[in-house]
């Protein structure tokens, strides 16, 4: 007896993965450095806590409505009018088991077999696997020039007539670019045009450097209400530092919505309660943890840039946002796995492979970690890459000496 044809279509999330293995050989005292995580390492903000608290301690925790609770739909209400100036309606908005249940439910709710959902390369991990098990067909876009800006022709060239939604996930994961105000524009402009969703990935929105703002989608928009194709998805993980909730939401027209509903009804029924009302805690509480998240990441993301500009031939794109970077390291290595497996057998050091982000010759680097891990990481890759470093390094108390060329 074996697994279905779908299953075996689906690889195991290798970010996922990789927390793993990384995970096992800490257990064995291993001295490893984890440059590729996907998570904040601050603490939850206290107002999710305590509201969560609040909820466990009554020992009475029931199921939530599929779409969740009124008063989280209320606050992510409140909070996508301050933040996008957008108006809207409960009916508009599912609440879901993280923003990747939102995606996941959504292309559910959109796809017919062998319908075609287009996104631009370098893109995240699940977008394939994601419409894969919708069925549909991914279709990624590997920008002409190899930069991380995708452009509207290179999009609109594979557009065809199978296509039924694009994915746009800015700033991006993994390469930290935010896409441009102009090529939003024409995007939504573009899918209205052409009659076809567009979803956009925003849940890093808040995570962004330099003084900038990531676009309005709404801004732009001019097909409004039930009319309206575009799909905003967010959530709390990034940006309040609160991956363990797994709470996200979509924010759609009144049809796709209740579709989504109905079938998470029979998925996973609402988001857990406690989780709902953490997140109801952290939208309705002081905000003043996403900013101290985006200023440390701001100063983590500097020191990585600076550290990785020491290695020579490695060409980095600057991320205006999140907590990745994506250092082209094909001077070295062009395959992707096996530079990720060697450093992690030379020198301990967790990486992604970009081969996974549609880009092979890349690594994703998180900046997420302490500045300790930063500084200490990217002097190892150094060690383990570039044949003018000195013949030793220390591992703790465990001295590394190059036995490669
Ligand atoms: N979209 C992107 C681009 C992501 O990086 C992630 C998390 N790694 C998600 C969606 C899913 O986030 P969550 O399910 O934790 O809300």
């Amino acid at each position: 007896m074996s697994v279905s044809q779908l299953a075996r279509s689906i690889k195991a999330s290798p970010t996922l993965k990789l927390n793993e293995t990384a995970a096992k050989l800490r257990e064995k005292g291993e001295p490893v450095i984890h440059l590729g995580g996907g998570e904040p390492k601050s603490k939850s903000p206290l107002d999710a806590v305590l509201n969560c608290a609040t909820q466990l301690n009554t020992g009475e925790i029931r199921y939530a409505p599929a779409d969740g609770l009124p008063a989280l739909k209320k606050a992510i209400l409140r909070y996508t009018e301050e933040q996008y100036g957008q108006m809207l309606a409960p009916p508009n908005v599912i609440a879901s088991s993280g923003a990747k249940q939102s995606i996941m439910t959504l292309l559910y709710a959109i796809l017919e077999p062998k319908d075609e959902v287009v996104y631009p390369a370098p893109y995240w991990v699940s977008y394939p696997e994601m419409v894969k098990l919708a069925g549909g067909v991914p279709v990624a876009v590997v920008p002409e020039d190899g930069s991380f800006q995708p452009s509207v022709p290179d999009i609109a060239d594979k557009v065809g007539s199978y296509t039924k939604a694009i994915i746009l996930n800015s700033p991006n994961n993994p390469s930290g670019v935010m896409y441009s105000r102009d090529f939003v524009a024409e995007m939504v402009a573009f899918c209205e045009k052409k009659n076809l969703w567009l979803v956009m990935d925003d849940l890093y929105n808040r995570l962004v450097f330099d003084g900038k703002k990531a676009p309005n989608p709404y801004d732009f928009a001019k097909q409004q209400g039930d009319a309206s194709r575009l799909v905003v998805v967010q959530g709390v993980s990034k940006m309040y530092a609160m991956t363990g909730f797994r709470i996200g939401w979509a924010l759609a027209n009144r049809e796709v919505v209740e579709a989504m509903t109905n079938i998470q009804s029979h998925q996973t029924s609402g988001p857990v309660t406690v989780s709902q009302w953490a997140a109801i805690g952290a939208l309705s509480g002081v905000q003043t943890p996403i900013e101290s998240l985006r200023l440390t990441l701001e100063n983590q993301r500097n020191v990585m840039l600076e550290r990785l500009r020491t290695i020579p031939g490695v060409h980095v794109t600057k991320p205006n946002g999140t907590f990745y970077c994506f250092p082209d390291f094909s001077a070295y290595e062009k395959d992707s796995q096996k530079l990720a497996e060697l450093l992690l057998e030379r020198v301990r050091v967790v990486t992604v492979p970009g081969k996974e982000f549609g880009m092979d010759g890349h690594l994703r680097l998180s900046y997420c970690g302490t500045i300790k891990e930063i500084m200490d990481g990217i002097e190892r890759i150094k060690w383990a890459l570039d044949p003018q470093s000195p013949n030793e390094l220390f591992l703790g108390d465990r001295k590394l000496v190059r036995d490669w060329a």
